[in-house]
């Protein structure tokens, strides 16, 4: 049966490329009623250095953020990672299963790391062991996530058929990463080689769900562009990744594709199109702010729903766990 997990770091505010790469995704899955599995992944954000205080906000805004987007924690798992020891337990035994070699092609640790690889933790470096562990102690079979994640997921899949190699089990599935529609890269507003990131230093880089009406027409009217009209066809976006961009963002707040905006808006200059952006963004994002606003006032509430979800996931994860014990040879006596 399809299982689907997938998670976003409460790593700072979530931005409008989490929410068409991930979040928009996340409440259509579960309305499919396929069984869904969403977790705040704390565990992966402290792989650099959160203010403790800042942590505790973030995740509980990011579960605000989840349910104002249409997830609801009545029909899918929603937790954050560390109420889950599962997760950290089989992140040790695939540290012993992946390879230093696997880890070391890792485009986002040498991203994150910089050149300062050497001052890096422990934990950047091996985020993609605890990544797959997530994904494997729910047996999840598909992983809907942003092409950023890409590389990571076939780190997983290489976790999973090594394990079942070594110990001659065929006890972990390998999952199918699910990347689609227009906006699964949202590129940075300022740079359009890199993409935008909760965790950028420049707020003018990305518009961020809690953005009011005035920063997001503020950001789009700032964001880099080229000086030529917009094409006509999609072929005519080659080269201008910053227009592309903007285009992907217009087509997938609006659910339509490329080819569809660039029909309404091929041979208009930015100066139009702009507008039209942020008023569109603006139309979509609105309504989720504003239900987050109202879910943070009870934050005491967010915690209770986000146990309540710890204790749905263990249940699924700790039987997972206690056969990987069993299979590598663990003692359990108590
Ligand atoms: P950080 O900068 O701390 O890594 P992030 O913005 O990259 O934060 P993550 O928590 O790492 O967010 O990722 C959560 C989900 O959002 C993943 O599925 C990821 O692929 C997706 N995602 C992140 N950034 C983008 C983006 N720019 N475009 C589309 N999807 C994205
Ligand atoms: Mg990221």
């Amino acid at each position: 049966p399809k299982r689907i997990f997938s998670g976003i770091q409460p790593s700072g505010g979530l931005t409008l490329g989490n929410y068409l790469g991930a979040l928009k995704r996340f409440a259509v899955a579960q309305d499919e009623g396929i069984e869904t599995v969403y977790c705040l992944v704390d565990l992966h954000a402290i792989t650099v250095w959160q203010d403790p205080g800042k942590l505790r906000h973030a995740t509980r805004e990011l579960a605000a953020g989840f349910i104002a987007s249409g997830v609801d924690p009545a029909r899918s798992i929603l937790f954050n990672q560390s109420q889950v020891p599962a997760h950290a337990e089989l992140a040790w035994i695939f540290n012993c299963v992946a390879r230093m070699g696997w880890l070391r092609r890792m485009t986002q640790f040498k991203d994150k790391a910089g050149k300062h690889a050497e001052e890096a933790s422990v934990g950047l470096f091996a985020y993609p062991n605890l990544m797959a562990a997530d994904i494997m102690a729910y047996h999840a079979t598909h992983v809907p996530v942003g092409e950023d994640q890409k590389q990571h997921l076939e780190l997983t899949r290489d976790i999973a058929i090594k394990f079942n190699h070594d110990y001659g089990v065929d006890f972990f599935p390998v999952v199918e990463p699910v990347i689609e529609g227009a906006a699964t890269r949202v590129m940075s507003l300022r740079d359009g080689t890199k993409k935008m990131s909760k965790s950028d230093p420049s707020d003018q880089s990305r518009i961020n769900l809690t953005d009011d009406a005035d920063a997001i027409a503020q950001k789009f009217r700032k964001a880099r562009t080229d000086s030529e009209p917009l094409p006509e066809t999609v072929d005519g976006l080659d080269g201008r990744a910053e227009a592309r961009n903007l285009v992907n963002i217009y087509a997938a707040l609006a659910d339509v594709t490329p080819a569809q905006v660039l029909a309404q808006f091929g041979g208009q200059g930015f100066g139009t199109f702009k507008p039209a952006l942020a008023d569109l963004a603006v139309a979509k994002l609105t309504p989720i702010s504003a239900e987050m606003k109202r879910l943070m006032q009870d934050v005491a509430e967010i915690d209770r729903v986000l146990g309540v979800g710890a204790e749905r996931a263990h249940a699924i994860a700790e039987p997972v766990l206690d056969q990987t014990r069993e299979i590598v040879g663990l003692i359990r006596s108590r």
